[in-house]
């Protein structure tokens, strides 16, 4: 594998034949994200069983079941869409001949004359102008189409939602059936809401990793204490968008990405990375150096939403977006990372983390032909990432979950090996399943990293140099 940033698809209706899937794969997919916001799970089972049985043993592409959380959507708008203009007076919220239908009490109960609606990704804007008891008056400030199912806040209002929803609780309880690789949670806004979803998820499956959607102010300024408790974060600039002002997203951006990397937590960039290429086979200059920004800030994985789910040109975007990523990731500047675990040092390092440093520096000083990670948790392959080595990063795990896990994070490849009752051995038979894919070859150099005894998660401690023979 070339490419190192990994590439998130969401699944749709554009891509519904195992023929298409089979094509995102083949351009780049390594996550497929199921968004419960759309769609039914007899749909999600049939790409999930797609997918495993198109998924080969190295690098499998992993599942990312998305949560819609409490977050308001229009219902059903008649005909599937409305043809929005400015100055036009449209009838809002709940009951007959309603046209733009929002159902959610905890919005209704907060509407009132002269409030703001943003609708989608806040591309229409509408002012309310009268109404009472769940029926509005409003007249469209911002015009557009908008279509069923799009997102609805009131700006400036803060909703009295709890963290989990009984739908996001139902779709974690038919998510697991599944054994997804990650379940992300929308809308999180404290470190508490990781826990609550920890709590349900572990009642049923604990490997099951969680992804903390990073879209409000309250999760901005508790990120530090969300990053102790969850496994993965998404910037999702599609409702951060909407809870503050425009200019600061791109900020957020950097300060979200740099604070996963010092706390060693993969990161994915989503939301209208090739908006444009919903309708157009190129994207614009613009999302071409949006992506490679956000590979330059350090992401480990680029997403695309609608792109894929409902664009006419799902696997030329993941083309277009491999391409650019490879281009930008060359010219990542490490110095950050470096400076970073300097001041971290300060406080203490753990083991793993000084370790992966230690790696990393060898690397780039004898350049060998790859890394080799040796891990149970994924721990050990997440740190060295994280130094973003120029040497490819291998990963032999003998936990199908950490392997299905790796898909999220830079510039790892994994495989499956046989456990082994000595370092050695398990060393060895990573060797052999990377040789058998044409990972390696004879003579290669390799620089070596695992924990002694193997099998104990958290307890990385050797580097060694080897000549594949
Ligand atoms: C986002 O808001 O950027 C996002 C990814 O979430 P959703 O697609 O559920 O709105």
């Amino acid at each position: 594998m070339k490419r190192r940033t990994k590439i998130v698809c969401t699944l749709g209706p554009a891509v519904d034949s195992k023929e298409k899937i089979a094509a995102l794969i083949e351009a780049g997919m390594n996550v497929a994200r199921l968004n419960c916001s759309h769609g039914t799970w007899e749909t999600r089972e049939k790409w999930i069983q797609w997918i495993r049985e198109l998924n080969t043993d190295i690098s499998p592409v992993a599942i990312l079941v998305d949560l819609q959380g409490p977050k308001f959507r229009v219902g059903d708008i008649a005909g599937g869409q409305i043809e929005l203009t400015v100055g036009q007076t449209v009838t809002v919220g709940r009951g007959p001949e309603i046209e733009i239908p929002i159902l959610q009490d905890e919005i209704l109960k907060v509407m009132a004359a002269h409030g703001r609606l943003l609708l989608g990704d806040g591309e229409i804007e509408l002012r309310i102008l009268s109404g009472a008891d769940g029926e509005f008056k409003a007249k469209v400030v911002t015009g557009g189409i908008l279509r069923s199912k799009k997102g609805v806040t009131l700006v400036g209002k803060v909703f009295d939602v709890p963290a989990l929803t009984v739908k996001d609780i139902e779709d974690v309880q038919e998510a697991v059936k599944h054994a997804p690789d990650f379940i992300a949670l929308s809308y999180v806004k404290h470190a508490a809401d990781i826990r609550e979803l920890r709590r349900t998820i572990d009642r049923l499956d604990k490997s099951i990793q969680i992804c903390a959607k990073i879209e409000t102010r309250e999760a901005i300024k508790d990120l530090d204490n969300i990053l102790k408790v969850v496994d993965i974060v998404m910037v999702a600039r599609g409702d951060m968008g909407l809870q503050m002002d425009i200019e600061d997203v791109p900020l957020m951006q950097k300060r979200i990405i740099s604070q996963c990397t010092n706390a060693g937590k993969p990161v994915i960039t989503a939301t209208q990375m090739l908006e444009s290429m919903i309708a157009n086979p190129r994207p614009t200059r613009a999302e071409a150096t949006d992506i490679a920004n956000a590979v330059l800030d350090g992401t480990d994985a680029l997403m695309l939403s609608a792109e894929t789910a409902s664009g006419a040109y799902p696997i030329e975007c993941v083309k277009t977006m491999v391409r650019i990523a490879e281009k930008a990731e060359g010219h990542f500047d490490s110095s950050g990372v470096e400076k970073a675990f300097h001041e971290r040092l300060k406080h203490g390092v753990s083991h793993t983390d000084a370790i992966a440093h230690a790696v990393s520096d060898l690397a780039s000083l004898i350049k060998p032909h790859a890394i080799l990670t040796i891990t149970t948790s994924g721990q050990t392959s997440r740190l060295v990432s994280k130094f973003r080595p120029k040497a490819p990063i291998l990963c032999g795990t003998s936990s199908r979950r950490t392997l299905g896990q790796m898909a999220i994070v830079w510039g790892v490849e994994a495989i499956h090996i046989p456990v082994a009752s000595t370092t050695e051995d398990t060393i060895h038979n990573a060797i052999d399943e990377f040789f058998r894919h044409r990972r390696v070859k004879h003579k290669d150099m390799l620089i070596i990293t695992a924990g002694v005894p193997s099998g104990v998660p958290g307890n990385t401690n050797l580097i060694q140099t080897e000549i594949v023979k």
